[in-house]
């Protein structure tokens, strides 16, 4: 392969395609092109540490010496146009072309807007990126109130920030609770609830009209009831489209996200696709989804070097997420989706607490506050495609854990 392969899009899945492709041997060229001007970068601090501390810096994926250390062609600042898949090459915004011989998709996703009056003033933000952070940074320096449209992970992580810092943060959510589609409403009160402990006002319910401003700069939010916030800072958080665009005027299948099958190649074999951009058919729940998290993005890029090199592997991971609300980590393993029932273990008011979904008797997800014990065997349970009973979840982490190796001992002994 003269071309090699190409990677349009340098953040979570792009870089660890590139790095990936080295590993499994791969040794023809590899060029990773990124439009955003900084070496490539972790996301989740962003919302978390970042705009908080005015000293903190980006925590690059791999170090500046990594990309020329394994002969990956990294340009950064570079914004690919247009796809030519007959004349397998990229347009470039800049001018120019570029080659390949198999194509990468990571474009990743971008904040969805919100169209509102106001929406369009100064100190009116959201959040994706490391610029976007520093944004945020500079404008919560001078504000002494904030507000969030969206009760979603993001919007709730940087309201907790916020208020760590001092300012006075409302929540403006509206479906009628917090983490709506992500979480059991078990899981959701309890976020709500501390966060009205620590100061933050949470209003679910209902939106906001408009954004009212002063000298071309946000000054406040006033709701339908006529209610006014101030706020020189708001953070639009209502979730993410993803970056589509490129792979649909190419003329590749695309619904929500690029599809792709289950060795991550989209409608043409040559091009695959992988990150928040894609939408599969999950081999878990048998429904298609688009999943937006790191563990995601770095597995399905994982599975697309291995594919190109020739592996016929199926996409199997077993999805993971984390979330950092105030004195509150939340993990996630597995999907909710189709669950009939749930077990609780542990207690909510000690801030330590998990929730156990099932599908009739079968284990599909484990949500987790402050529990990473739970989410780890979690993540091994869901993996052995093992089940516990009720009694086991209640008993807690030792008991789960020792079932767990009898059932692996069993199914060992049985393919044995
Ligand atoms: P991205 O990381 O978004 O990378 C896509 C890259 O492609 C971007 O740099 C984009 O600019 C570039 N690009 C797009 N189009 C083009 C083009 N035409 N030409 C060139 N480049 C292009 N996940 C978790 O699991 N846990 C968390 O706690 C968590 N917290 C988060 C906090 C924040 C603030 C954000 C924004 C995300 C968070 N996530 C978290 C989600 C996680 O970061 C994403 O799921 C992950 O970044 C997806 O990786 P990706 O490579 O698909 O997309």
């Amino acid at each position: 392969m003269k071309n090699g392969v190409v990677i349009v899009g340098a953040g979570h899945a792009g870089v660890q395609a590139a790095a990936s492709l080295r590993e499994e041997g791969y040794d023809g060229p590899v060029v990773l092109v990124g439009d955003e001007a900084e070496l490539p970068y972790h996301k989740p601090p962003l919302s978390k540490t970042f705009i908080k501390d005015a000293e903190a810096k980006p925590q690059p994926l791999r170090g500046e010496a990594f990309y020329s250390g394994h002969e990956i062609d990294f340009r950064p600042g570079t914004e690919v146009r247009g796809i030519d898949i007959p004349g397998r090459r990229l347009e470039l915004a800049a001018g120019g072309t570029l080659s390949f011989d198999r194509l990468i998709l990571a474009t990743g996703s971008r904040p969805r807007t919100l169209p509102l009056p106001g929406a369009d003033l100064a100190g009116v933000v959201s959040l994706r990126s490391v610029a976007d952070a520093r944004l945020i940074r500079e404008l919560s320096g001078k504000a002494e109130d904030a507000v969030i449209i969206g009760g979603g992970f993001i919007g709730l992580e940087i309201a907790a920030t916020l208020r760590a810092a001092g300012r006075n943060v409302t929540v403006i959510e509206a479906a009628d609770r917090v983490l709506g589609r992500a979480v059991a409403p078990v899981i959701a009160a309890h976020v709500h609830r501390r966060l009205e402990e620590i100061g933050v006002r949470v209003l679910t319910g209902t939106t906001v009209s408009r954004l009212e401003g002063e000298g071309g700069h946000v000054a406040g939010a006033v709701l339908p009831s006529g209610e006014r916030i101030p706020a020189r800072l708001v953070v639009i958080g209502i979730g993410v489209v993803p970056n589509v665009e490129l792979a649909a005027a190419a003329g590749l299948a695309v619904g929500n996200g690029i599809r792709v099958d289950a060795q991550m190649r989209t409608s043409v074999p040559e091009v695959l696709a992988v990150g928040d951009a894609v939408n599969y058919r999950h081999w878990f729940t048998g429904g298609d989804v688009r999943l937006e998290s790191v563990q995601n993005a770095t597995d399905q890029a994982r599975l697309a070097a291995r594919t190109i090199l020739g592996h016929e592997e199926a996409y199997s991971a077993v999805p993971w997420f984390w979330s950092d609300i105030g004195d509150m980590k939340l993990q996630m393993v597995g999907l909710a989706l189709g669950g009939d029932r749930h077990v609780v273990a542990g207690d909510a008011a000690d801030n330590k607490f998990s929730v156990y979904h099932f599908a009739g008797d079968r284990l599909i997800a484990i949500e987790s506050v402050n529990r990473p014990a739970d989410h780890m065997l979690g993540r091994k349970m869901l993996g052995a495609g093992f089940s516990p009973a009720d009694s086991l979840v209640t008993a807690g982490p030792d008991a789960l854990k020792a079932a767990l190796a009898a059932f692996q001992q069993g199914t060992a002994a049985a393919a044995g």
